[in-house]
């Protein structure tokens, strides 16, 4: 227990000294998905269908509300709008818990995949040990679950509006 909280700290430490303006360690039962989250996805975004880590082809909602049953623990990172990494930051964070034992981890970063110029939908990922698919793209209403957590988040109304980013770090 005292190996997984050091483990923990750690990576929280990791995060917050790669820009992240907050961590807090969530239950995955206070992370909210809803099917309306795919609909904003296929109706209104034009990244839909021209990446492999969006839908269609990222885990539903129903898929990812019994894969978040399988986790214990989560952290919920919050990212100021300076932050551009924050895909690779997640990646690494995942890496980092796997290595320190959480052999389930898995990370959701925000915004689709930026890692090729163009995302080769038909034939593969090309990079499949960076790219994973955001929390959005899985379905996940990440109002609901920022707000759940204390953090603030709003509907950006122009690009002068303060933008917050969320990933998510499941953790056992
Ligand atoms: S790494 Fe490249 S090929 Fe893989 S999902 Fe991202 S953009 Fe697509």
């Amino acid at each position: 227990m005292e190996e997984k909280e050091g483990a923990v700290k750690t990576l929280i430490e990791k995060a917050t000294g790669r820009g992240a303006e907050e961590v807090k360690i969530i239950s995955p039962e206070n992370v909210f998905t809803g099917r309306w989250v795919r609909l904003k996805c296929q109706y209104g975004c034009g990244g839909y269908g021209k990446s492999l880590t969006c839908p269609p082809y990222s885990p539903k909602p129903e898929e990812t509300e019994k894969i978040l049953s399988d986790y214990e623990d989560a952290l919920l990172i919050h990212f100021p709008t300076s932050v551009e990494d924050i895909s690779n930051i997640m990646v690494d964070l995942e890496r980092e818990a796997f290595l320190s034992g959480f052999y389930k981890a898995f990370s959701m970063p925000a915004g689709p995949c930026g890692l090729c110029e163009e995302c080769s939908v038909e034939e593969g990922c090309i990079n499949p040990r960076k790219a994973r698919p955001a929390m959005e793209a899985c379905g996940i209403d990440v109002y609901q679950t920022a707000r759940e957590a204390g953090f603030p988040i709003e509907v950006v109304r122009s690009r002068d509006c303060p933008q917050n980013y969320y990933g998510l770090l499941l953790l056992e």
